[in-house]
């Protein structure tokens, strides 16, 4: 594997959020390049690759609007031109936002379910999302599998979801880098949104098939959170694997959602408790076991 030649930090923290953010103060930022022409680039907790090069600059996902500037600068600070390709890993608003942004000039590429998911009025956390404009929805979309040549390398991105319906990985093989959207919130419970077609099954299902399947040296970006290597994403699944048999013994010992939560019977995996408590993760299993 090609090691990472260059480490820079311009600023280094993570702050998740799935609310909206603040664009009047600078959010938290980090650069790393992962080779000569891929960059792991973070904007207020989410997490992008880009790759820049001769055929110019392809983008993973694309923050909440309001940081487009301070995203379109480090694009331009690492030397990128315009953004010719965005790729969504799926339809949640800190993941598209910037479509409307870039929209105008780049193309989009991700998922028929995102397309379908953007093009109508959808609920997310209780809130109504509205439709993006046309220019903002992706206009390469695939239902499983979708790969192109990019900047010298072959991109592969593929429909694994779980998070949401909707999600794609987006697979980088000759550099070993991978992204894979929110399937993981590193070193935390993840949001499952159930309510758009997400399921902690399927989750757990496709870490497992992506990491027994790809190189061991694979880097795994993560939608939130630091990058993840194969250890981590094994240690992350037996974490969700292991609260998912608690919940599940006692779901099927006939108590309720309310009785399982009482009970605090994953007490001992509290440390993942950061951006959504043991009873949200208690939630999201229960509701995926149930559906
Ligand atoms: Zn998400």
């Amino acid at each position: 594997m090609k090691k990472i030649i260059l480490f820079l930090i311009i600023f280094c923290g993570l702050v998740l959020s799935l609310t909206a953010q603040d664009s009047t103060k600078a959010p938290k930022t980090k650069v790393i390049a992962l080779n000569n022409h891929l960059y792991f680039v973070s904007v207020a907790g989410c997490n992008h690759i880009v790759s820049i090069g001769q055929n110019g600059v392809l983008l993973v996902d694309a923050n909440y609007r309001e940081y487009q500037r301070y995203l379109k600068n480090i694009i331009d600070s690492l030397g990128g031109k315009n953004i010719d390709y965005i790729v969504n890993t799926h339809w949640h608003f800190d993941h598209v936002g910037c479509n409307e942004i870039f929209g105008h000039t780049a193309k989009i590429i991700s998922s028929e379910k995102v397309k379908e998911f953007l093009s109508e009025e959808r609920m997310l956390l209780g809130k109504i999302r509205k439709p993006l404009p046309d220019y903002a929805l992706p206009s390469i979309v695939f239902d499983e599998k979708y790969e192109m040549k990019f900047n010298g390398e072959i991109i592969l991105m593929c429909n694994l979801s779980g998070h949401t319906a909707s999600d794609i990985v987006v697979y980088f093989p000759e550099s070993k880098v991978i992204h894979i959207g929110d399937l993981i919130f590193s070193d935390m419970f993840p949001f499952v949104d159930i309510e758009n077609g997400g399921n902690v099954r399927k989750m757990l299902e496709h870490i497992i098939c992506l990491s027994e399947s790809l190189p061991k040296d694979v880097q795994y970006v993560t939608g939130h959170g630091r990058i993840y290597s194969y250890e981590d994403v094994s240690e992350y699944s037996k974490m969700l694997k292991s609260t998912m048999d608690i919940v599940m013994r006692n779901i099927d010992s006939g108590l309720t959602l309310e009785e399982i939560k009482k009970k605090d019977v994953i007490k001992n995996y509290s440390k993942y408790a950061i951006a959504f408590s043991c009873n949200d993760w208690i939630e999201f299993i229960y509701k995926s076991v149930k559906k």
